[in-house]
């Protein structure tokens, strides 16, 4: 899939994963058409292949069909108003995205990035102004924080929808608990074996987990094991 979608245009690779049916939802694929990769990546002239990238800090930015996923899972949560929180928010292309979709139809939502290398946190504020985002950072419908993503963000929290871009060990309880009723999280779980997991959290507050395919994502961790 991964070489299969890749374009010369940001418009043509997005073209490129509704020709393959990976994004299925016409708002999908315009917040993914308005975000243009280039301003979120290192090295331009990769920007709209369809690999993750290095961004530096032994971190990278994913392939843009594990985003085309994320975005469809979560849709139904990504409504007009919702709140969203993107955890290991790196470049702040997720958010970008998650942003165009919540804040739409005249009203405003509200997407918190936390990302634990600071110097990424400065730079995904730099890449989401190149990208004509800087009004929505000033009006704080985008708010990107640097901080450990495990805790979340109980104070600006619940969260309709919670995007993770890190592998983590195990379910992390913490942000289920800040999962709005309903809310849906999109996590990869587990270390040598990971496995993209949708965590739902019905109006009544029960929650039922399913399974959805394996991934390789790089792991959410300590700040000092990932870069020194
Ligand atoms: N959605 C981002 C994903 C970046 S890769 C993008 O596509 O650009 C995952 C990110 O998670 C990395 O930037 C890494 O620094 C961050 N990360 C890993 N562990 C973390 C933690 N405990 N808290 C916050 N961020 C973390």
């Amino acid at each position: 899939m991964a070489w299969m979608c890749s374009g010369r245009t940001n418009k043509e690779l997005v073209q490129r994963m509704i020709d393959s049916k990976l994004i299925k939802s016409e708002r999908v694929a315009a917040a993914m058409k308005a975000t243009d990769r280039a301003s979120y990546v290192r090295y331009k002239e990769d920007a709209y292949v369809d690999s993750p990238q290095s961004i530096g800090y032994a971190a990278t930015i994913s392939a843009p069909h594990m985003h085309a996923h994320a975005a469809e899972n979560l849709l139904p949560l990504l409504f007009p108003g919702a709140k969203v929180l993107d955890v290991g928010s790196g470049s702040g292309y997720t958010a970008a995205i998650f942003h165009r979709l919540v804040s739409s139809e005249g009203k405003k939502g509200l997407v918190v990035g936390v990302e634990h290398i600071s110097e990424l946190t400065d730079w995904s504020v730099e890449n989401l102004k190149r990208d004509g985002l800087a009004k929505a950072v000033e009006d704080g419908e985008i708010v990107m924080f640097a901080g450990d993503g495990r805790k979340g963000d109980p104070e600006r929290g619940p969260f309709n929808a919670i995007h993770v871009g890190a592998a983590s060990p195990e379910l992390p309880q913490v942000l289920v608990d800040q999962l709005a009723k309903p809310g849906r999280m999109f996590i990869p779980v587990g270390t040598n074996e990971q496995a993209i997991i949708q965590v739902d959290k019905d109006e009544q507050g029960a929650v039922t987990m399913k399974e959805l395919f394996g991934v390789m994502y790089v792991p959410l961790t300590d700040k000092t094991k990932q870069w020194r």
